[in-house]
């Protein structure tokens, strides 16, 4: 396993390499790592490598915002319609009730004076009835008086 450090006894870069393009074996990659995971210096090499290795092909950056940005349009104009499409809606549903209570669709439903009320309800009410109206009349009558 010698092959895989240099002199220092540090890892070569054609090790470093090799491990990233998986061109090792299972018991050299282990060793490898090994090391790597006890020395920084190895470590750093590696990870500086990996970098160069996976580094971004140029105009890569500005393809990704200018993506974005597109992808924010499209959210705030998508916003846009919902609300549109919302507003109709509601439009639509508040004109459909007024029509179907102007069309007299809902006579089928008994009008209160069908409902069956109580005896003591119907007692209750028409006093109620009678008290309001003899205290209006009263009211008449000394607005009558007052004016003569
Ligand atoms: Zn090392």
């Amino acid at each position: 396993m010698k092959h895989l450090f240099d002199v220092n006894g540090h890892l070569n870069a054609e090790t470093v390499e090799k491990f990233y393009h998986h061109a090792l074996s299972l018991s050299e990659r282990k060793i490898v790592a090994d090391h790597m995971a006890v020395c920084p210096l190895c470590a750093d090499a590696a990870a500086f490598a990996a970098a160069e290795l996976h580094q971004t092909p140029q105009g890569f950056e500005e393809q990704i915002l200018l993506q974005v940005l597109e992808k924010e349009k499209q959210y705030k104009q998508n916003r846009t319609l919902e609300f549109l499409f919302y507003s109709l809606r509601v439009a639509a549903a508040a004109g459909f009730a007024i029509a179907l209570l102007c069309s007299g669709w809902f006579h089928f439903i008994p009008k209160p004076e069908h409902y069956y009320i109580p005896n003591f309800t119907q007692k209750l009410n028409q006093t109620l009835n009678d008290f309001s109206n003899r205290l209006l009349q009263t009211e008449e009558y000394k607005h009558e008086k007052t004016k003569k």
